[in-house]
């Protein structure tokens, strides 16, 4: 069965072409599936034939809602949707003054094994098709009444582990014939693949990179994020100051303050050497407990906020939303996993 979803116009109106069926069509049908259509009957601007024809031969992805839970603190909303073949992935619809942000998975599970994260306990399953990840904003949106003005790829999963996929992903919510959400109200986050990341800053795409620091030094990263063996953190910094020459974007740096671990201000010195020469944001986020894990939270996030600042490095700390719905990084998942696990 054709992924209709998963298509760009031209690519429909190819397919369109060999059934000898007028091209224009293409559009017609591209809009519908990203207004959210759950079937051909609905595309009633099509002829009755064609719509048959479609629906014989592709296939429309609709992921169901297998929990819902909504935060009664900010009105945060975490979805685990369960996809066509049974497997659950988590979206979280967050809502700010600049406007509604939801943050995506972009695989099924994760293989990058950082310690203090709950998405990567139970290992990979397999990559998210571009159809899956435009459902989790499409439907977020149709589900919540929310309009979606900003994506965050920071949810389960490592975007460029999963680098074509994310990139159609980027291309179709870029559509104005479709979601239309412009480069510039997208973040992608990463645990820092190095190649990848290069791979990246030859498109030159004015989205956001965030990198997932969470400690300057290599003794240290080595100990929270196996990727740091496979990529040292020196050449994560030489690839951050590559990618900024390249692209012009300031990178984002994402830091989890743990307790004893990566909040000393020798740390934070040497966070400001690294991202010389570079305009980097450090994001400060206050540990989320994640269970059996021997990690807890900094009780020093101011200090190393005023530390890095005192060397002109601008830090900001997380607000923390939804902290009363598991509404973090893979929690919800591997509740529901668990549980199924029991009965
Ligand atoms: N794989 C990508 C995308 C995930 S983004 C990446 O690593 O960037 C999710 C962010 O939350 C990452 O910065 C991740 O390191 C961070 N994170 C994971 N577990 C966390 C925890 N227990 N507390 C705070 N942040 C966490």
């Amino acid at each position: 069965m054709i992924d209709l979803k998963t298509m760009l116009t031209q690519e429909i109106g190819a397919l369109l072409k060999d059934w000898n069926e007028p091209s224009f069509r293409a559009r017609q049908i591209f809009s519908w599936l990203h207004r959210g259509v759950t079937s051909f009957d609905e595309m009633t601007n099509l002829p009755k034939s064609l719509r048959q024809k479609l629906a014989a031969q592709c296939r429309i992805t609709v992921p169901a809602v297998e929990r819902k839970q909504v935060s009664k603190l900010d009105g945060t909303v975490k979805y685990l949707w369960r996809l066509g073949d049974g497997n659950c992935i988590e979206t979280v619809l967050m809502r700010y003054h600049h406007g509604n942000t939801v943050c995506i998975s972009s695989q099924v599970g994760c293989r990058m094994g950082c310690k203090f994260c709950a998405s990567t306990v139970a290992g990979k399953v397999r990559d998210l098709t571009p159809a899956e990840m435009v459902d989790q904003v499409l439907f977020t949106g149709l589900d919540s009444g929310a309009e979606i003005s900003n994506i965050v790829l920071m949810g389960i999963g490592e975007p460029l582990d999963n680098f074509d996929n994310v990139l159609r992903f980027l291309e179709l919510v870029n559509d104005p014939e479709g979601l239309n959400i412009g480069m510039r109200h997208i973040s992608l986050s990463t645990c820092g693949i190095v190649p990848q990341i290069d791979r990246l800053a030859s498109l030159r795409l004015q989205l956001t990179l965030s990198v997932s620091l969470h400690a300057p030094d290599q003794e240290t990263r080595c100990r929270i994020m196996p990727i740091s063996r496979a990529y040292p953190v020196e050449e994560l910094f030489a690839a951050c100051h590559r990618y900024f020459a390249a692209t012009g974007r300031r990178i984002s740096f994402e830091y989890a303050m743990i307790d004893g671990v990566n909040d000393t201000d020798a740390q934070a010195d040497l966070i400001a050497v690294q991202l010389r020469g570079m305009p980097g944001h450090v994001n400060l986020i206050p540990l989320n407990n994640v269970t059996e894990s021997p990690f807890h939270p900094s009780r020093r996030i101011a200090a190393f906020q005023k530390r890095l600042e005192s060397h002109g490095v601008t830090a900001t700390v997380r607000r923390s939303l939804g902290g009363d719905i598991d509404a973090s990084c893979g929690q919800l998942r591997r509740k529901v996993l668990e549980e199924r696990r029991e009965n």
